[in-house]
């Protein structure tokens, strides 16, 4: 009987003697070697008591054993769940309460403030450092040769669930099939032309969509190997830079390496393909880019719900400032008031493909109010599509701002501030007004050493923006504030200057 995702990333594997991981110390880990992980994972995961179905909760640091666990859990029969590293006790309390999970996996070092978290939930505790420690390391150590056979999975049975971020709200679980990953890596290696002569720099953490499924399903699907970095460390990604064909990065991993002189147009010569996502890539950062080593970004756009959605295309003009077209199968609409809008105008994205989650985790009420029942998933984002079918986001729908019954779209604001002088980049929110019920506030993340005239800046708007679009406010910060997949988060900056025009 078959298992969907194990039969076609981790089965080929067997008996390949060529390095599948490739670690920042110079330590290489076969096919082989890395599927004798996959299966005495599994193996562990069923001595724990997990049943086919059950789900296994993981926060651990990046490591080749917590890639195995991913592969393991799926042989299992299980549904991966993966969380963030940066959660606290209390969010995950949260997070096992809602999902029960049979075993929750964590790094040593937190067991003993977890073990409450994981027993009120019945979770059985294991661990797992980023050196290969820990008892499911031991357990992993101590599995049997004989490998266990596979549970049967088909495309219809959930091989992961995924929590969105949540800067709204609660966050919530992302129910993803076998199917829905198989079928979104095979779209996604065929038009980026990944093969088994490829080396992908992979630099993104595994408990997010992008390093999980993106570059670590695509990879796999095709036989390639990865240079596996624990995280995303200028000096180490540019010394491996030149043994990769490909990397996959969301767009802080650019900016850095920009700000680095040794990112030269030699360095990056044998590389063939650079991939951003997850969060926009400034139209600036895509030109400077390729000024600088002579390859043009290809932007793609997706989300924990839907896998990948859009990407530019491989061969073919890659527009900066947008993320391309829908993938192959992928069906994509851009809906106002209940219709479909024409090319050029702004509207709330949809999608319907097999890349489609099946709702949300234990959230039937949630799930009938984004999945529509004829398979449209509203993705809460706004975009629009221009004459040349080039989609372009313009940013989330909760994130528009009303202000004097008037639309502002935070994009159009910021991409204006952004070319003004000693600006790098900015956030434009809504904060509440007593006039005009919000008020279009503009957050500038100065560049070097820059003091930037606020006053100036705001004056000079005039001539691209309406006024009702031009920021009552203005303030200047060092940084934005960004999550570890480098989105801006706008609710942190709406809290910080709520009160701005109750109090100035
Ligand atoms: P997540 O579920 O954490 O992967 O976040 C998905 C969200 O990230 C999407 O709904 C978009 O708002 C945003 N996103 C992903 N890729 C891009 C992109 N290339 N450009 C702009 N926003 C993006």
């Amino acid at each position: 009987m078959a298992n969907t995702l194990h039969d076609a990333l981790f089965l080929p594997l067997a008996g390949r003697g060529r390095a599948l991981l490739i670690l920042p110390d110079g330590r290489e880990i076969s096919g082989a070697a890395f599927l004798d992980m996959v299966y005495a994972a599994a193996a562990a995961l069923v001595a724990a008591g997990v049943q086919p179905g059950d789900r296994v909760a993981v926060q651990v640091v990046k490591s080749p054993e917590a890639l195995a666990l991913y592969g393991g859990t799926i042989v299992a029969g299980a549904v991966f769940l993966p969380l963030n590293t940066a959660y606290t006790p209390a969010e995950l309390d949260y997070f096992l309460g809602n999902a029960k999970p049979a075993v929750f996996v964590c790094d040593p070092a937190r067991a003993a403030a977890l073990a409450p978290v994981a027993a009120r939930h019945a979770a059985q505790l294991l661990t797992l450092d980023g050196a290969g420690g820990g008892s499911l390391a031991a357990a992993m150590a101590a599995a049997p040769a004989k490998r266990m056979v596979p549970v049967p999975r088909s495309p219809e049975d959930l091989a992961a669930i995924l929590y969105t971020s949540g800067t709204t709200g609660r966050s919530k679980g992302a129910m993803l099939t076998h199917g829905n990953l198989l079928s979104n890596a095979e779209v996604l290696a065929g038009l980026w032309r990944f093969t088994a002569e490829d080396m992908l720099l992979h630099a993104l953490p595994i408990f997010h969509t992008h390093g999980l499924f993106v570059a670590s399903n695509v990879s796999l699907l095709t036989g390639g190997a990865m240079i596996f970095l624990p995280g995303f460390e200028t000096e180490t990604v540019l010394r491996l830079l030149p043994r990769a064909t490909a990397m996959m990065g969301v767009p802080t991993f650019y900016t850095r390496l920009l700000d680095d002189d040794r990112l030269t147009r030699e360095l990056a010569a044998p590389m063939r393909l650079f991939v951003s996502g997850s969060a926009p890539l400034l139209a600036e950062t895509h030109r400077e880019f390729e000024a600088r080593t002579g390859h043009r970004i290809l932007e793609r756009y997706g989300m924990t719900e839907t896998n990948m959605n859009t990407s530019n295309p491989y061969e073919g003009e890659r527009r900066a400032g947008t993320v391309g077209m829908p993938l192959p199968g992928v069906e994509l609409r851009i809906m106002s008031e209940g219709r479909e809008v024409a090319p050029g105008e702004v509207g709330v994205i949809e999608v319907r493909g097999p890349n489609v989650f099946r709702g949300y985790w234990q959230m039937p009420e949630k799930t009938r109010e984004e999945l529509r029942e004829d398979g449209w998933f509203i993705t809460g984002d706004l975009g629009l599509r221009d004459a040349d079918g080039y989609v372009a986001i313009v940013g989330r729908a909760k994130d528009l701002v009303i202000t004097g019954g008037y639309n502002v779209y935070p994009k159009e604001v910021e991409m204006a501030l952004d070319e003004a002088p000693g600006v790098l980049e900015s956030a434009v929110i809504g904060v509440p007004h007593p006039d005009f019920g919000e008020a279009v506030f503009a957050v500038l993340a100065r560049a070097r050493d820059a003091e930037p005239d606020v006053t100036a800046i705001l004056a000079g708007l005039g001539e691209r923006l309406a006024r009702f679009k031009q920021p009552k406010a203005a303030v200047v910060v060092d940084e934005l504030p960004r999550n570890t997949m480098g989105k801006v988060q706008k609710a942190i900056l709406r809290e910080t200057y709520r009160d701005w025009f109750r109090t100035t």
